[in-house]
């Protein structure tokens, strides 16, 4: 595995890969990796000839900077695991080689940026775009992964190619969990043991919505309230039915021809932890 930190480092790889018309994936990462990264690995080096993971915990994503500032690293950690993974080229870039000057760019995805995640999390989706954006300059890669865990992220990313008019194929890979449910996070390191045995709650409380279907959307949305709130480690920010082609909320189920997700962000102490499940995963079982 080649480990990249400049833009030169990182072209001649990519030059030599260009040259033999071999193809590039890439796995965007905030590193602190975990099985859940693994999986998209995978799925990557299944598809392309070659795979390039990235390494940058990019601030300007960050709209809490004691969250920056706590969020985990562990590059020595991570390098090992790579290297059993089948990645071609890590790259780690510093700041400078992704912002060699403030990015001002101000994206504009027609409001899904603001709802959700971007209603507690103001800016985080233009931080993101940003970033993909430059990394998509950078690598120039045939295909990108991305976890459906952050399905809005997902859904941001397609406009953004959309938008960018990016030859970039993007794939979607399914959310990989703890034997309890719990969606795999870097963050779950941070989480006290109490939060983490109570943290299994948010995808049981999901899974078990998502059966509810015979109660008006409303009344499924306080029934979510109640129990995540009355579990003293947890508080809700938000739970949201939505179409999983727009993200758009749904109030009643006649009329939704989409395909529906129920997606939901807790708070565990000062960890904020997200999820979501396809009600076609779950409504029969
Ligand atoms: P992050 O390092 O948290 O920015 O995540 C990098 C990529 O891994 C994103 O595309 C995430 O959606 C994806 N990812 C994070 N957690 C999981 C998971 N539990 N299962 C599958 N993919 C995940």
């Amino acid at each position: 595995m080649i480990l990249a930190r400049t833009l030169r480092d990182a072209g001649s790889f990519l030059f030599k890969m260009r040259e033999d018309k071999r193809s590039v994936g890439l796995v965007p990462t905030m590193g602190a990796l975990h099985r859940g990264h693994l999986s998209l690995i995978e799925c990557c080096n299944s598809e392309n000839a070659a795979t390039v993971v990235s390494i940058f915990v990019n601030p300007t994503q960050f709209n809490d900077p004691k969250d920056l500032k706590n969020y985990p690293r562990n590059l020595e950690r991570d390098i090992s695991m790579l290297r059993e993974s089948g990645c071609d080229m890590l790259f780690v870039p510093g700041i400078k080689t992704i912002y060699p000057r403030p990015d001002l760019r101000i994206f504009d995805f027609g409001g899904l940026e603001r709802r959700m995640e971007g209603q507690f999390r103001p800016g985080h989706f233009n931080g993101v775009a940003q970033v993909v954006s430059r990394l998509f300059d950078i690598i120039k890669p045939d295909r990108a992964y991305f976890g459906k865990k952050d399905i809005q992220q997902l859904a941001i990313i397609r406009k953004l190619t959309a938008m960018l008019n990016s030859n970039v194929e993007i794939r979607a890979c399914e959310t990989l969990r703890e034997d309890d449910g719990l969606a795999m996070s870097s963050r779950n390191v941070l989480l006290s043991a109490g939060e983490r045995e109570n943290a299994a709650i948010i995808n049981r409380t999901l899974r078990e919505a998502v059966r509810k279907k015979g109660m008006e959307v409303c009344e499924l949305k306080q029934w979510v309230a109640d129990v995540i709130n009355n579990n003293p480690f947890l508080e809700l920010e938000y739970f949201e039915i939505v179409g999983s082609s727009d993200l758009q909320p749904v109030n009643h189920w006649a009329g939704t021809e989409d395909e529906l997700v129920a997606c939901i962000a807790v708070r565990a102490g000062r960890i904020r932890l997200i999820d979501n499940v396809f009600f076609s995963n779950f409504a029969s079982l």
